[in-house]
């Protein structure tokens, strides 16, 4: 006879990990009880040996299915000695205690699963048709759970009383609902209402969900309140109602998401490979991006997609219904539905009906809520499976807030926030080392869910609150605030003021430095790493604004190693929207005024002069090392659209355009600095040594010679791809000491072409590469590499006890 105390970490709670505990116990009729503390699980079991060995492998192995087990910690107890019961007490669920600090215990939302989904379509069952139907497989957790241990009465699920019925399921062991938190039915359970944009309501219950399918059917534009934020659905096969959608909402050409029925509708209008099905069926259910199927003349066919839905755009983001409710909508209307955030562009998500009615009053013909509420906003996460794997485009529904683990002693690391960049926004939190009972918990970060662009203030005040959050959540006092190095950024004026409330220290981090750093961490990188930083804009300790960067990172510390040669952006921010500014900015570097006889195309005689007299006298005229904006000159030169309606929108196009099979690149000239490049402030650069330029004039030389030559958009653009590329390997070779691992970060890496051809001439080069699989490529990670480097940089400083509070 024994009894063992047992510690489990990981994610162990919202999964159906304390049934899962009761059965095996009783399987073994072991006594002692299970109990959720606030991060972790607590369990004494009582019994003989063999039982209790099938146990703690059943613990080990065999866990429910979204459970994910850290670690098992055993110790040896007294035995409970009662007359008449060997084994001590009958085995129980404990209500939930609170002596551990909070840990990201619980999964992320969980797509409906199968069970689920069959109940609701079976006339016999008392959840037919109802679209609040979870279990403990499935269903809202990170987007309603008001704090930690996870129990209903933390839950935005705390105001619903349940009936009888479902207590009884609640209370049963053999249910697949028994401790299910967020159990609901029609009778005790959120409602719907449908409303109309003045927020009157015109129907409710059923009658709600038929009215919306209705509204659908008949093209208008329907904001319904899904499980982590408002959406706007919209007929997808119709021309009309997509393009009121875009002007309501006032987004000219970004993509729209689609959602669809089934895996075999999915079939119908996207390349799918297994891995993407999987991904698209998996309980995270993200938008995945495939390539629009091209159709047979002559062939049946669905409904197509009309073109407005991702003008000019060889990929669709596709996805599956993920909860009830989008099953049973699409179900109804069998057909694609565009399924976007519910927003203007700039602004937040709506994730109350009042801000619905406020906000998308003026979007929607109709409005589907009910009276769930909604903890924080969880926008629909965005992935891409390339040749490597998942690259992760946004980083939200299904994800967050499942922690990603560092590979540091996490006695070293004290609780950090990091604040993020400026556009694309998610903030982290580190949590360290905290010892309790002699066992600590890796070193983790948790990443806040997509925040998105802080151009609003209203967009700021929800990134204020997710920074906050995190912290409330896991019950921390920050030893250090981490965020960007520009000055002006909302979210660095944010850490300035967090880390004085907190009288904590403020750590700044190189923008180009933090993606280095970010895929480093997803990897586990230690030691140096050559990492090719390449994006639209981020601020440089010189003042220039850097985005074509090669950086050799070690611990804190990084060396410019390369750039790209400078130019200068007529107009400064508005060049971003402004292919053309980029271009004639790039051609007045080589040809001085004469770079007006490539103007004609772009602007009109009078903005050309304006804007050369500005080049030439400097005025307005910052200069740049961005990545992004040689992309943007280059689509220019090449013929592309010479204005857009959001940033990337032309190295898209670019991208998009490129010939597969065309193998030639364009020269590149990798020479030492000039005097427009001078090196990083020493501060920063720990060597000395002049740092590379990579000089595009050969480049661009050669580009503009082939456009006039006729040569196709294909070709061009696969000959800049190739010379970016070979470039890679030119400069590894000059600057990388041997065996150095190479990582391919910043914005720019989102474009398949070029993240594939750089990854695969450096393999072929003999050097190891790494790309981004957990965070984004572009600014969605950069917070990530924020703690990481902040972390390096603060080793050792820290006491930390300070860590829980
Ligand atoms: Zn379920
Ligand atoms: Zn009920």
């Amino acid at each position: 006879m024994r009894r063992l105390a047992i510690t489990v970490r990981g994610i162990v709670q919202g999964v159906g990990f304390r049934p899962f505990v009761y059965q095996a116990a009783r399987r073994g009729q072991l006594g002692g009880w299970v109990r959720n503390d606030a991060g972790t699980v607590r369990i004494e079991v009582q019994g003989e040996r063999a039982a209790l060995d099938a146990f703690l492998d059943a613990l080990r192995h065999a866990p429910p299915p979204q459970a994910r087990i850290d670690a098992v910690e055993v110790q040896e107890q007294t035995p409970e000695l009662i007359a008449g019961q060997p084994n001590g007490a009958a085995f129980r669920i404990c209500g939930s205690g609170e002596a551990s600090a909070p840990r990201p215990t619980i999964p992320a939302d969980l797509a409906t699963c199968r069970e689920c989904l069959a109940e609701i379509q079976d006339p016999s069952q008392r959840r037919y048709r109802y679209p609040f139907t979870n279990c403990t497989n499935c269903g809202p957790r990170w987007s309603i759970i008001e704090r930690l241990p996870y129990d209903r009465s933390r839950t935005s699920m705390a105001g619903f009383a349940m009936c009888a019925e479902c207590q009884a399921e609640y209370d049963n062991p053999a249910d697949r609902r028994f401790h299910a938190q967020p159990i609901a039915c029609p009778r005790c359970g959120p409602m719907l209402q449908v409303l109309d944009p003045q927020g009157h309501e015109m129907a409710a219950g059923q009658a709600a969900l038929t009215a919306t399918v209705e509204a659908l059917l008949a093209g208008r534009i329907v904001a319904i309140k899904g499980l982590g934020g408002f959406q706007l659905l919209v007929d997808a096969t119709n021309a009309a109602a997509v393009a009121r959608l875009r002007q309501r909402k006032q987004r000219a050409d970004r993509p729209f998401a689609v959602m669809l029925p089934s895996l075999d509708d999915v079939r119908q209008y996207g390349q799918l490979a297994e891995d993407e099905s999987a991904v698209l069926c998996s309980h995270q259910a993200p938008i995945v991006l495939l390539r629009r199927l091209r159709r047979e003349l002559g062939t049946p066919s669905p409904p197509a997609i009309v073109d407005g839905v991702a003008p000019g755009n060889p990929y669709l983001g596709l996805m599956l219904p993920y909860t009830p409710l989008h099953h049973l909508l699409m179900a109804a209307v069998a057909r694609p539905i565009v399924c976007t955030s519910g927003n203007h562009s700039e602004e937040p998500m709506a994730t109350t009906t009042e801000d619905a009615i406020a906000r998308l009053g003026t979007i929607a013909d109709v409005l589907l809520t009910h009276n769930r509420p909604i903890v924080r906003p969880v926008d629909d996460s965005i992935v891409r499976l390339g040749r490597d794997g998942v690259q992760v485009l946004r980083r939200a529904r299904g994800f967050a807030p499942l922690p990603i683990e560092l590979n540091v002693e996490s006695q070293d690391a004290p609780t950090i926030l990091a604040l993020g960049g400026h556009l694309k926004n998610t903030v982290a939190l580190l949590l360290g080392g905290v010892a309790e009972e002699g066992a600590t918990h890796a070193t983790q970060v948790v990443m806040s869910a997509h925040v998105g662009d802080l151009d609003s203030r209203p967009s700021v005040d929800v990134f204020q609150r997710a920074a906050d959050d995190l912290v409330e959540f896991f019950r921390v006092a920050p030893g250090a605030v981490v965020c960007d190095l520009h000055p002006d950024y909302a979210s660095t004026r944010y850490a300035e003021q967090l880390s004085a409330r907190w009288d904590a220290p403020l750590v700044q981090v190189q923008h180009h430095h933090a993606h280095v750093a970010a895929c480093a961490a997803e990897h586990g990188l230690q030691g140096p790493v050559l990492g090719f930083s390449w994006d639209g804009t981020g601020y440089g300790p010189d003042g220039t604004i850097w985005g074509g960067e090669v950086l050799l990172c070690d611990g804190a510390m990084f060396h410019r190693a390369a750039h790209l040669r400078t130019f200068a952006l007529p107009g400064g921010d508005r060049a971003a929207r402004e292919p053309r500014r980029s271009a004639l900015g790039l051609l007045f570097e080589i040809l001085g005024a004469r770079a007006a006889e490539h103007a004609a195309a772009w602007f009109r005689p009078a903005e050309t002069d304006a804007l050369l007299s500005m080049l030439a006298r400097r005025v307005n005229t910052p200069r740049t090392s961005s990545m992004g904006r040689l992309f943007d000159a280059v689509a220019a030169i090449c013929g592309l659209p010479p204005v857009i309606s959001f940033e990337g929108q032309a190295a898209m196009a670019l991208e998009f355009a490129a010939d597969e099979n065309e193998s030639e690149a364009y020269p590149l000239l990798l020479s030492t600095g000039s005097a427009d490049d001078k090196p990083a402030s020493p501060m920063q650069s720990g060597k000395p040594q002049h740092d590379l330029v990579i000089d595009w004039e050969p480049l661009v030389r050669a580009l503009s010679a082939d456009r006039a030559a006729d040569v196709s958009v294909g070709r061009l653009s696969a000959r800049f791809h190739n010379a970016l590329a070979e470039m890679a390997v030119a400069v590894t070779r000059a600057v990388a000491p041997t065996e150095v691992p190479i990582v391919l970060t910043g914005g720019c890496f989102q474009n398949a072409v070029l993240t594939s051809r750089t990854r695969s001439r450096l393999a072929a080069a003999g050097f190891q590469v790494y790309t981004h699989h957990q965070v984004p490529p572009g600014d969605g990670g950069l917070a990530l590499g924020q703690v990481f480097l902040a972390q390096r940089q603060l080793q050792g400083l820290f006491d930390v006890s300070r860590n829980s509070r």
